[in-house]
């Protein structure tokens, strides 16, 4: 009886980019337990085991609950005091550019517009960015480029309603669990194809897995193009009327001839042609999906648009089933894509546009010069700036780089140069918190509300449903704080609470494509089951709850075609060597841990549901010839750093090539520092490492 439920509240999981509805059982106000919401369109009464734990994190004994300087307790007024001092003092020493902050796709569309809003346009700092610059920054830039706005097309019916299901550099399976229930769900009896170079439980289930050489996706694309134009299986009509480049991309695609592509994918020539004609013209409904295999790799933008020109190409777009569609990562990677205020002016704006300036400046009700002409230096570049002493002060909220940065020796290096580094977070023993000089304990998810959005552009409100420990406040209340000390509370006054900043975000979404004027407020979004967007305010009074983009087969560019964007390929920074002669491939290792399992390493059960140790998959040929069997310790050795793991012999890697989940904090000291020219996204999916036995 102690723990019988007296209420109910819905909300929405806090980890991934799902957006899986949840129900949360009260016990006087107070949840103690979640269960999937059954009644929810996005994981109808489905959820992951991340999702039934979700109020787990909250109740583990290290949360933060007080603020800390140098690591001794003091309080939020002694805080501000701190922060505000410290940052005051270095922008005057070294200029507004000399501070900057590291956000987050984890934390409400409210709270990251907040940050965004009060660090550019009221503090005056230049450049902040996120962790989604690690997840989601070349899809961004891929879909700007080629549709005119950064606008996934899909909707999770799409899973359902396709012929052929094309997975390139996607682990469903693993990585998005309740997706891949959708495409279980699908009647139409489906072809599965799998693009990946590791054989992954997604690539177990397909008709079709295609193991190809670790970052050739971008050849074996464009020679699937090739054959598509040889064999004239293109939606011509669609080409013509929608799309623009078609014949530049035409001509330059004539190079990739099956013989070549063969050679450089590892694939046969019979491979390349049954890979086309599953998908060529003909073929009723083809959808395209991508996420972390194309996006973290150093040509990531070329490959999404490589993927979204085979879409163009053959008319899979804008229909049901169809679509160029990249699955985003955290649970509002979505929500930092309109409203972080980094890369992009809020709303989806560009901060170069006098008009777009001027339209915000209005919007947030603040003078015109208050906002920047440029936009932020990205993840990298702040990075880069702290090491040649442009950055002397960092603020990182809800995010554990020194756990996931790439070649995270330097990154952890980079920190000890800073003259200020503050870290906003639920736990004080987080890899980056324990760097930090002032911390800020915040509340987490369950115990603030606000919105997030989903993969398929799907706004879901996410509830307060528990009380944050000690003095533990939500991101928008430290931010409140924050404004206020600095001496920005007027600037601030209609700031009030998460849905009051949800209203000033709908006004600066006004007449752009992911207009969200229409909404009226919290209570629409929960009783339509979350929103995708857009919604705008004339289309509010009847609209479908599943909405894909592009029906019309209008675009966002200024002519509304569709552009084929393309480059030559190039080969990988670090290839194998005599000294180093495998590639390290990394990757999702379980469903049941989420990122640096700062919050899914406090459920008992989760831990119980992946390995304990870390396992390195090895090829049973290369393991005979190191002399390695299943289950020895290996040592892995990169240009960087080394660590133990034990060996997994398996197949499931091809021959030369070696695989580490991301979960453990040592990966990453392997990996090294290079980026995506168009995104700056980080390649983290190819190093040369050596492995020995133990
Ligand atoms: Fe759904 Fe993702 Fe949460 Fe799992 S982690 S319940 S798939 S939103």
């Amino acid at each position: 009886l102690r723990l019988q439920p007296d209420g109910t509240a819905r909300s929405i999981c806090g980890f991934c980019s799902t957006g899986c509805g949840l129900k949360l059982h009260l016990k006087e106000g107070e949840a103690i337990n979640a269960t999937p919401d059954p009644d929810y369109p996005v994981n109808l009464g489905t959820a992951c085991p991340k999702g039934w734990e979700a109020l787990t994190p909250l109740d583990a004994p290290d949360r933060a609950t007080t603020p800390l300087h140098h690591g001794q307790p003091i309080d939020w007024s002694a805080a501000m005091d701190v922060f505000c001092t410290r940052m005051k003092e270095v922008m005057a020493q070294h200029g507004p550019e000399s501070v900057a902050f590291i956000s987050t796709g984890q934390i409400m569309c409210e709270e990251m517009a907040f940050l965004g809003t009060l660090a550019k346009f009221g503090m005056g700092m230049i450049h902040g960015d996120g962790n989604t610059r690690q997840c989601m920054a070349t899809a961004v830039t891929a879909y700007k480029e080629s549709f005119g706005f950064d606008a996934p097309p899909f909707t999770y019916g799409d899973f359902e309603e396709s012929d052929v299901l094309v997975f390139i550099g996607a682990n469903p399976c693993i990585a998005h669990p309740i997706m891949w229930q959708r495409v279980l769900r699908n009647p139409r009896d489906p072809k599965i194809i799998v693009v990946d170079p590791r054989t992954t439980e997604t690539a177990m289930a397909a008709h079709q897995h295609y193991a190809i050489q670790p970052k050739s996706d971008l050849t074996l694309l464009y020679g699937l193009a090739h054959l598509l134009i040889r064999d004239n299986a293109l939606d011509t009509t669609f080409i013509e009327e929608h799309t623009a480049d078609f014949e530049a991309f035409s001509a330059f695609i004539q190079d990739y001839t099956p013989a070549r592509v063969s050679q450089e994918t590892g694939l046969s020539e019979e491979q390349l042609q049954c890979f086309a004609d599953t998908i060529r013209l003909g073929t009723p409904r083809v959808s395209f999906w991508w996420t972390m295999g194309v996006n973290q790799s150093h040509q990531a933008t070329r490959t999404a648009q490589a993927i979204i020109n085979l879409a163009l190409m053959t008319g899979n777009i804008g229909k049901p089933g169809t679509g160029a569609n990249s699955i985003t990562g955290q649970c509002n990677a979505m929500g930092s894509r309109l409203f972080s205020n980094t890369t992009n002016l809020i709303g989806g704006h560009d901060f170069k546009n006098p008009l777009h300036r001027a339209k915000i400046a209005q919007a947030l009700r603040i003078p015109e010069s208050q906002i920047p002409d440029q936009p932020s230096l990205a993840y990298d570049q702040i990075l880069e700036g702290i090491e040649t002493g442009k950055i002397r002060a960092l603020w990182i909220i809800a995010t554990n780089p020194s756990h996931s940065w790439i070649n995270q020796n330097r990154f952890n290096e980079l920190m000890g140069k800073l003259d200020f580094l503050v870290v906003q977070d639920m736990y004080a023993t987080t890899e980056t918190s324990r760097q930090a000089h002032l911390f800020l304990p915040a509340a987490g998810w369950g115990e603030k509300e606000g919105t997030f959005i989903n993969s398929e552009r799907r706004i879901g409100v996410s509830r307060q449903v528990r009380k944050a420990p000690g003095q533990a406040l939500s991101d928008l209340r430290i931010y409140r704080l924050i404004a206020h000390a600095w001496g920005l509370g007027d600037m601030f006054a209609e700031w009030t609470s998460p849905e009051a900043v949800f209203h000033i975000l709908k006004r600066c979404t006004e007449d752009q494509p992911c207009d969200i004027s229409g909404i009226t407020d919290y209570s629409m979004i929960e009783n339509r089951g979350g929103i995708q967007w857009p919604l705008s305010g004339a289309a509010s009074s009847s609209f479908e709850t599943e909405r894909r983009l592009f029906s019309d087969g209008l675009f966002y560019t200024a002519d509304q075609r569709a552009r084929f964007v393309f480059d030559v390929p190039q080969l990988p920074p670090e290839l194998p060597d005599s000294e180093f002669p495998l590639i390290l491939l990394t990757g999702r290792g379980t469903s049941a841990q989420w990122h640096t399992e700062t919050r899914t390493k406090k459920s008992e059960v989760l831990k119980k549901l992946a390995p304990e140790e870390l396992l390195i998959e090895i090829h049973p040929d290369d393991a005979l010839k190191l002399g390695i069997r299943d289950g020895d310790k290996t040592v892995i050795s990169s240009r960087r750093a080394s660590l133990i793991a034990k060996a997994r012999v398996s197949p499931t890697v091809s021959k030369g090539q070696v695989f580490l989940p991301m979960h453990d904090a040592r990966v990453n000291q392997l990996t090294y520092w290079a980026v995506d020219p168009h995104s700056r996204q980080p390649s983290y999916k190819h190093c040369a490492v050596k492995v020995s036995l133990c």
